[in-house]
C-alpha cells in the first residue's frame, strides 16, 4: 500500500494496510494476490446488483463519450432528465423536484437547507431548528454531523456544528413504542414553534449498529409531525434501493416524507451521486421575482451526467430482473442464517431487515473502536469475508447479487471469526 494515502475512518498507526484489489466481479472482489473475497457489506452499503455489472460498466462507458459533465445550472442532459424522471414515477405523487448533489452528506446538507430556507420563504422565520434522533448518522459534513448523534463519529469536531432538538429512538417492543410515541409527541409540542424539521433514518439506523425501528414508530413521527406543521426528512441514504426489502423504506411504511436524500446505491454503487427530492410545495417557496430566494446550493459536479447514466442502468435493472422478489428470498435466508448464527455466539439481539441482518453481541467492549471488531475484521478476510463490525454489532449488507450458498458461506465464516 502506497505511504502516501490517508484512509477514511482508519488510525492508520495500527491499522492492517490496505489490501489491492485488482478486479471485482458480482459478490467478489479479488485482490493483486489473488484472493477471493466476498463482499459482505456491499462496499460501504453501496454496491446493489453485484460489482462491475456490463449494464451499468456499458452505460457508463456510452455516456463518458457522448456528454461527460456540464454545468447543470446552465445546461441539462439525456441521463438527468430521464433519472429524474424514473425518480419521480418511483415516489408517491407529492414528492415530484429532484435536486442534484455528489454523496449522502450533501444530499442532508440540501434538504436541511431546503427546510430551514422553505420555513422562512413561508413567513414562518422562528422555525430554525431541527429534531434529531440519538445515534442518528447522517454523514460527514458539518450539517449532517450536526443533525447526527454527538458520538464518537462527531466529537472532535463539535464546535463546528449546531445544536438540534435531540429525540431518543424507539426501542422494539409494543410497550417501548407506545412510550416512543408519548416522548416524541411531547418534544414536539414543546418545540414546534421553533422546529423546521424532524430528520429520520427510516426503518434502520445503520451506523448506529443497524438499529431496526418497529414500523409504527416511523408512521407516528411523520403523523405527529405534519400534525405540529413540521416537514419530515426521510433519510434513506442507506435505505433506499432496495436494502430494506422494497426499493425505498418509505414503500415499505406506506407513509411520503418532504424530503428524501438519496445517495450510496442509486448509481448502482458504482459512481458517486447524491440526490434530494422535494415536494412541489416546497420548491414553490423558492419561486420568487427576488433572485435572493433562490436555492443557494450547488456542487462543480451537479448533475454529473455519467453518474446519472449509471443511475438509470441501476433502476432499469431493478425491473428487468424482478429484483425486489430476490430481495425477500435474502431477508428470509438472512434471518435463517442470523438466528442459526445467534446460537454459537454470546448474542444480545438480532436484528433483521430487508438484506440487512445484525448480532449485537454481549460483549464487554461494545465501543466503534474495540479491540474486538478490529481483529473479527482481520480473521475474516483470512477467509475470504470482508465485514466491518460496528462495535459489538456483527452483520452482513449483501450484494443482491449474493447467491444463498454464499450467504450460508458467509455466515459460518462470520461465525468462526467472532469466537471470543
Ligand atoms: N446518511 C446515512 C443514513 C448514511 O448511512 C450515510 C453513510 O453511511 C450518509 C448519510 C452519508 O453518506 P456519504 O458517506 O455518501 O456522505
Amino acid at each position: 500500500m502506497s505511504t502516501k494515502i490517508w484512509r477514511p475512518y482508519t488510525q492508520e498507526q495500527t491499522a492492517a494496510p490496505a489490501l489491492k484489489i485488482e478486479r471485482a466481479e458480482g459478490s467478489y472482489l479479488y485482490s493483486e494476490s489473488g484472493q477471493k473475497i466476498f463482499d459482505g457489506i456491499s462496499s460501504w452499503w453501496v454496491i446493489t446488483h453485484g460489482h462491475c455489472r456490463p449494464e451499468i460498466a456499458e452505460a457508463i462507458a456510452r455516456q463518458s463519450k457522448k456528454v461527460d459533465q456540464v454545468l447543470f445550472a446552465n445546461f441539462t442532459h439525456e441521463p438527468a432528465e430521464e433519472l429524474a424522471e424514473l425518480l419521480v414515477e418511483r415516489m408517491p405523487s407529492s414528492l415530484q423536484k429532484v435536486f442534484f448533489s455528489d454523496n449522502g452528506s450533501t444530499a442532508v446538507e440540501v434538504a436541511l437547507k431546503m427546510a430551514l430556507q422553505a420555513c422562512a420563504q413561508k413567513g414562518q422565520e422562528q422555525k430554525t431548528k431541527f429534531l434529531a434522533f440519538s445515534e442518528a448518522y447522517h454523514g460527514d459534513t458539518a450539517g449532517a454531523m450536526s443533525a447526527s448523534g454527538q458520538g464518537i463519529y462527531s466529537k472532535p469536531y463539535r464546535k463546528m456544528t449546531f445544536d438540534v432538538i435531540r429525540a431518543a429512538q424507539p426501542k422494539n417492543s409494543k410497550a417501548s413504542v407506545q412510550e416512543f410515541i408519548t416522548d416524541f409527541k411531547i418534544q414536539i409540542e414543546k418545540h414546534h414553534h421553533e422546529l423546521a424539521a424532524v430528520i429520520v433514518e427510516p426503518l434502520i439506523q445503520g451506523a448506529a449498529g443497524m438499529i431496526v425501528w418497529p414500523e409504527e414508530s416511523v408512521r407516528q413521527i411523520v403523523k405527529i409531525a405534519r400534525e405540529h406543521d413540521i416537514l419530515v426528512i426521510f433519510d434513506e441514504v442507506m435505505t433506499g434501493f432496495g436494502r430494506t426489502g422494497h426499493l425505498f423504506a418509505m414503500n415499505r411504511l406506506k407513509v411520503t416524507p418532504d424530503l428524501i436524500c438519496l445517495s450510496k446505491g442509486i448509481t448502482g454503487g458504482v459512481l458517486p451521486l447524491g440526490v434530494t427530492l422535494a415536494t412541489t410545495e416546497i420548491f414553490e417557496c423558492f419561486l420568487s421575482q427576488e433572485k435572493a430566494k433562490m436555492l443557494f446550493h450547488g456542487h462543480s459536479f451537479t448533475g454529473n451526467a455519467i453518474s446519472c447514466a449509471a443511475a438509470v442502468a441501476n433502476l432499469k435493472i431493478f425491473k428487468s430482473e424482478k429484483v425486489l422478489a430476490r430481495l425477500s428470498e435474502i431477508e428470509v435466508l438472512q434471518s435463517r442464517e442470523a438466528s442459526q448464527a445467534a446460537q454459537k455466539l454470546p448474542v444480545r439481539d438480532v436484528r433483521v431487515c430487508g438484506t440487512v441482518a445484525a448480532l449485537e453481541l454481549d460483549i464487554e467492549d461494545a465501543s466503534y473502536t474495540s479491540q474486538f471488531s478490529q481483529i473479527v475484521t482481520e480473521r475474516a478476510l483470512k477467509e475470504g469475508l470482508f465485514i466491518r463490525p460496528l462495535g459489538n454489532v456483527l452483520y452482513l449488507l449483501p450484494p443482491y447479487s449474493a447467491t444463498d450458498a454464499d450467504l450460508r458461506e458467509a455466515w459460518a465464516t462470520l461465525v468462526r471469526a467472532a469466537q471470543l
